[in-house]
């Protein structure tokens, strides 16, 4: 669960990490009041679920509460990446002197938390992260020692920061780190870290993600979920209890268990790259889990096909609690009720695949294609996308 910048922070300040903390705004108006009370230089900040918003007109800076409002009128309803702004953030303005990037992750390929810091804050951390990683000074930390002081002032003699800060520095790596422990977060980010004109280091952007399968021990936590500010398709497949994750592929897969989902992602992809298929493979991961009964099935199939991109549909369930039939009748529903209009392959293997091979073969539907082995399943999904492009 991604939380939101005001709500990063003030997860911040609670470990005395510096930041701008200010106030919420829903409506203009709202963004008015707010900068007259907080009084001097704001920064109006669109409150998304994703990055980028800087670049995207979504960060704005406002001298006077009327021009706050102004901004504010510009960044609400905004649609950044697909979400729409319905509030904003008004924060004191600071004045930078340096934009540093400092984060904590976990690295699932070395199993411990990594740090990550770069001289190169600031909204184009991606690109420097693609073109110069060198730049990107890394410490891995042990799990069970935490981050010690030594690997702190690594990071800060590998970004060059002037020796007067590191003090500052230290705290602030080490507050962030508490904090990433202490909320079984997957990433605790400050992007930028600034230092402002009175030489202090300041989180001016928060970006904290919480782990999902963590949140039944943290009550507080996950009453900020934010449902209105999440992808629609998110929110619709966790109310549903399906995992669900979208890719960039043309492929729509729909597969029971999650090693099978795996395994038919990575067959797809390699069809479609044997075929040259430019933007072939895989449109999503999907896993409709153990005994997925019709209407969920029918939940996951309109999920999928609310992916314009999606061009076919392969269908993969290996039955165990999971039964053929009822699959099937799933499918059978989903097609009446939204219309597929996509060719789909269906591969049913054991309990009773048999009788729904039946079920979908008697109710006789156009382009609903059936296939005996994944391979062949995966082709036929592979080229019938290629054909409907
Ligand atoms: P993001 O683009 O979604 O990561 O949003 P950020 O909160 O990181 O803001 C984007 C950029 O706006 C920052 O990299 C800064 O350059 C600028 N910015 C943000 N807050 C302030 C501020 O208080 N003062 C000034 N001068 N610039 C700011
Ligand atoms: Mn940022």
């Amino acid at each position: 669960m991604n939380l939101h910048e005001y709500q990063s922070k003030e997860l911040f300040a609670k470990f005395n990490i510096p930041t701008t903390l200010g106030k919420v705004a829903y409506t203009p108006e709202e963004a008015y009041r707010a900068a007259k009370e907080i009084g001097g230089p704001v920064v109006v900040k669109a409150q998304v679920l994703t990055g980028g918003r800087g670049k995207a007109g979504g960060v704005k800076l406002a001298q006077t509460p009327e021009e706050a409002e102004e901004k504010a009128t510009a960044i609400l309803g905004m649609k950044i990446k697909d979400l729409t702004v319905h509030k904003v953030l008004i924060v004191p303005a600071a004045t930078i002197k340096q934009e540093i990037y400092l984060a904590v992750t976990n690295d699932r390929a070395a199993r411990r938390p990594l740090f990550m810091a770069s001289a190169a804050g600031g909204m184009d951390i991606e690109q420097v992260n693609r073109e110069s990683p060198e730049k990107i000074i890394r410490e891995h930390v042990d799990p069970f020692l935490g981050l010690k002081e030594y690997q702190a002032r690594n990071l800060a003699a590998g970004i060059h920061l002037p020796h007067e800060l590191w003090g500052q520095f230290i705290q602030m790596a080490t507050a962030l780190y508490q904090c990433f422990v202490a909320n079984d977060a997957t990433l605790a980010e400050i992007n930028p870290l600034v230092i402002d004109d009175q030489n202090k280091l300041v989180a001016l952007d928060g970006k904290v993600s919480i782990d999902d399968n963590a949140l039944m021990r943290h009550a507080d936590l996950a009453q900020l979920r934010d449902v209105q500010a999440e992808p629609a398709e998110e929110t619709t497949a966790r109310q549903a209890g399906l995992n669900f994750i979208k890719l960039d592929g043309n492929i729509g897969c729909m597969v029971n268990g999650a090693g099978l989902a795996m395994t038919t992602m990575d067959i797809t992809k390699d069809i479609a790259a044997k075929y040259g298929i430019e933007g072939g493979g895989p449109a999503n991961f999907l896993d409709v889990g153990g005994g997925a009964k019709a209407d969920k099935v029918a939940t996951a199939l309109r999920l999928i096909l609310s992916d314009p991109k999606v061009k076919a549909i392969l269908l993969n369930i290996f039955g165990g609690i999971t039964r053929g039939d009822e699959v099937a009748r799933g499918v059978i529903q989903a097609m009446n009720e939204v219309g597929i209009n996509v060719p789909m392959v269906v591969r049913l293997a054991g309990t009773n695949a048999e009788e729904g091979r039946k079920i979908i073969e008697e109710a006789n539907i156009p382009n609903l294609l059936s296939a005996a082995t994944l391979v062949e399943a995966a082709e036929k999904a592979v080229l019938a996308a290629k054909g409907a492009n």
